[in-house]
């Protein structure tokens, strides 16, 4: 009988690296960039110049489109999705399950007399009825209705798969409540868009609209296809649930920006060419610290935009890898003791004229308005960094936070030493000498209280989960196979109350008579001292970092069925409700569907390492066992007392370790089997979740344990699971 291990290895290296006909070519990015997204340039083609000025009024403005012009719009879409060979649409959602739903339909109906006719109306482009109740809605519809719908996002352009026209909706219930990630990231945008509109206007009054710019690194590891068949782990939880470390993993350091191997690099060029065709402007892409991981990364976008093709690059990830014989873990741990996987979330503001609110000016005005934004996201990441951390963890990205190469479990923000500088400067400025109005009513701040700001954008922290680098902020605790909006809305929303608490406090202190600059270099001074707790330059993995932040009062709960009731938590809710982000029900739907995700997840993993144990480790554990057994007799057979004794000493040692550890591994299935299903038998999510996290979890690793250690004695021949040292270095 073969070993599935033996004969997954051979197969994993003996593959060639394949060639993309299409790549070899001598296209350049510019001829196909976009070529399969129906952009505004496309749509002149197929749609009146009348129509299309409307839609794009409308969407700029973050108007509704009316029925009639997407009557309209429907038509050209139409047309141009036919003249390239679709033949199906869909409605692509984005459910609270993570991932991306689609249903498709026929570019075709029967008319009433039988016959087949072409037909996308505006209707089919505006509103479709997925079969909503397959779709986790944490109650959400038992309290409403039960249908739901998803709808048109005119703001996302529609793009092509294959023979399917996808079109970006949004998913929402009859009620209107949101069952999907687009929404409320559509409503936080809105939310934000508008309060920094307002505090620009302190600023420069010709600025128009203020865009929120969302620029994602994507994680992700690679394992040959033969070698994630031979691991049960790997296909049904994305991660292995056991293996002992490899000899040499990271340590050496020498796999980070090294040269990337032919095989993973004929897979990239199709991902790129691919991603790129659907016009995500992808620019980026190396090698990641662990062996087998690398990262890819486009030119920022609009957040909404921006998730959106994160979530499509990870299905065309996935397709591609397949295409390659690879399989895409986008699990934020596949591996223990080796990195794990993230998405950093470049996140900053910009306005219609081209400032970035988050880079330091040119002038000391727009310094100021730098600092103002600066100091706002501090203290909103401050008073929500409950908030935030609840809207990152899941059970997957559990592994990987807290561990020390991962962000700290604890949101602080990281400025750098220039940036502290200056906000320590303008704490002890003066108003009084420091603001001097000219008499082109520009405000000049001495220079001693905004300097000319030069930022030295190497000063980097790696361990910091919210980093200020240089332009923008970099929200690094986001899992690998997260939705990014889960995140961005929260940041968002924050962000957006907080802006808004800014202009209520000064607007109230201009009305009563005070001078605009002096107030808001006031309350800026303030915010500045306001927001200390929430900032620490510092090495996050440190233990004294952690009392220290308990001191300062920020969230430092690890368990993420408990930081998941930050979403309930009094100041969140108002704070949603505020933003008009997510409504009180809709916040509970969600954190019901968070904990029941959580427990789904680790309730499969468990089964899944109960059947490693009995159907891999144990059988293979007690075979080598009888092995050293049968040995040790024939020893005896053949040798006296005294040199039996000697010969078989390493033989028992064995034999009893395999005891041990099979014993503790059977012990630890059937205790696990019992947290399980006393869990299940909890009366809520909530509490299933928590009896998870707190029984399961710490049985898992004690079974992982034992099954580590016996991959480390048994006969290497007799093991049936690829080892670490396998998947991590064979491509
Ligand atoms: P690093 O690894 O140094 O963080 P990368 O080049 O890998 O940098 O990724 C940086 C990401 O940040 C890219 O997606 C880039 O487009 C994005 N980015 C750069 N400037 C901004 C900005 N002002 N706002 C948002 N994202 C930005
Ligand atoms: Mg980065």
């Amino acid at each position: 009988m073969g070993n599935v291990r033996f004969e997954a290895i051979k197969i994993a290296k003996e593959r060639q690296p394949s060639n993309d006909q299409r790549l070899t070519t001598n296209d350049r990015v510019k001829d196909y960039f976009a070529r399969d997204v129906f952009t505004r340039a496309k749509m002149k083609e197929y749609i009146a110049p009348e129509v299309l000025e409307q839609l794009f009024d409308d969407v700029d403005n973050g108007r509704t489109i009316h029925r009639d012009i997407a009557g309209s719009v429907a038509i050209g879409m139409r047309k141009w999705a036919m003249d390239r060979g679709a033949t199906h649409y869909t409605h692509w959602f984005q459910p609270l399950t993570g991932g991306t739903a689609e249903k498709h339909d026929a570019f075709f109906t029967l008319n009433k007399d039988g016959q087949l006719m072409e037909d996308f109306s505006g209707d089919s482009l505006y509103q479709q009825e997925p079969d909503a109740s397959s779709f986790p809605s944490g109650g959400i519809r038992n309290t409403f209705e039960a249908r739901g719908y998803s709808a048109w996002d005119p703001s996302s352009p529609v793009f092509l798969i294959g023979d399917t026209l996808c079109i970006p909706t949004v998913f929402v219930a009859y009620t209107g409540e949101a069952l999907d990630y687009k929404t409320p990231l559509i409503r936080s945008t809105a939310s934000l868009c508008h309060a920094a509109l307002e505090v620009c206007g302190y600023f420069d009054k010709t600025v128009k609209h203020v865009h929120a710019n969302l620029g994602w690194e994507q994680e992700y590891f690679l394992v040959d296809e033969a070698l994630y068949m031979a691991r049960p782990d790997l296909m049904l939880t994305g991660r292995t649930l056991m293996g002992h470390d490899s000899a040499k993993n990271q340590q050496l350091e020498d796999h980070y920006f090294g040269s990337i191997p032919q095989r993973v690099l004929a897979f990239m060029r199709e991902l790129e060419y691919e991603a790129l065709c659907a016009g995500i402007p992808v620019r980026t892409r190396h090698n990641e610290v662990a062996p087998n991981q690398f990262e890819m990364a486009p030119i920022f976008e609009d957040v909404n935009l921006a998730n959106d093709h994160n979530l499509l690059v990870m299905s065309i990830m996935e397709r591609v890898a397949q295409k390659h014989h690879f399989r895409v873990l986008l699990h934020e741990k596949p591996y223990a003791g080796v990195n794990g996987s993230g998405k950093h979330c470049n996140w900053s503001l910009q306005t219609n004229t081209g400032v970035n609110l988050l880079a330091p000016g040119k002038n000391p005005y727009q310094n100021l308005q730098f600092v103002t934004f600066l100091v706002n996201v501090l203290m909103a990441v401050q008073r929500h960094n409950g908030l935030l951390k609840a809207s990152i963890v899941s059970a997957t990205n559990e592994h990987r936070l807290g561990g020390n190469e991962a962000p700290p479990a604890i949101i602080s923000v990281f400025l750098g030493k220039q940036l502290t500088e200056v906000l320590d400067k303008l704490e002890h400025a003066s108003a009084d000498k420091g603001i001097i109005i000219n008499a082109k009513k520009e405000m000049k701040l001495g220079v001693a209280n905004i300097p000319e700001i030069l930022l030295d954008n190497t000063d980097r922290n790696r361990t910091s989960p919210f980093a200020f680098t240089g332009n923008r902020f970099e929200f690094r605790a986001v899992g690998s196979s997260a939705n990014c909006g889960g995140a961005m809305l929260a940041l968002n929303a924050a962000v957006a109350e907080q802006l808004m608490l800014f202009k209520a406090e000064v607007d109230g202190r201009i009305e009563k008579g005070e001078p605009k600059e002096r107030v808001l270099f006031d309350v800026i001074k303030k915010y500045i001292v306001a927001c200390k707790a929430i900032r620490f330059d510092g090495n996050g993995y440190d233990d004294e970092w952690k009392t220290e932040a308990a001191k300062r009062g920020l969230d430092c709960e690890t368990s993420v069925p408990l930081i998941i009731d930050r979403y309930l938590a009094p100041e969140s809710v108002k704070m949603f409700q505020y933003t008009n982000v997510l409504s009180e029900a809709e916040l509970h739907s969600r954190s019901e569907v968070k904990w029941g995700t959580y427990v789904k997840k680790i309730q499969i993993e468990s089964r899944v390492l109960g059947d490693l144990v009995i159907n891999h480790v144990l059988p293979a554990a007690k075979r080598y066992q009888t092995m050293l057994l049968q040995n040790v007799l024939a020893v005896k057979q053949v040798f006296s007392a005294d040199e039996t004794a000697t010969l078989n000493a390493m033989d028992y040692s064995i034999i009893r370790q395999i005891e041990q550890h099979s014993g503790g591994l059977f012990a630890g299935v059937e205790a696990m089997t019992e947290a399980r299903h006393k869990a299940n038998r909890q009366p809520d999510e909530r509490s299933k979740a928590i009896a998870y996290h707190d029984t399961v979890l710490p049985l898992m690793a004690e079974i992982r344990s034992h099954a580590d250690a016996l991959e480390l004695i048994v006969d290497d021949e007799l093991w049936t699971l690829p080892k670490y040292r396998e998947l991590l270095f064979i491509h």
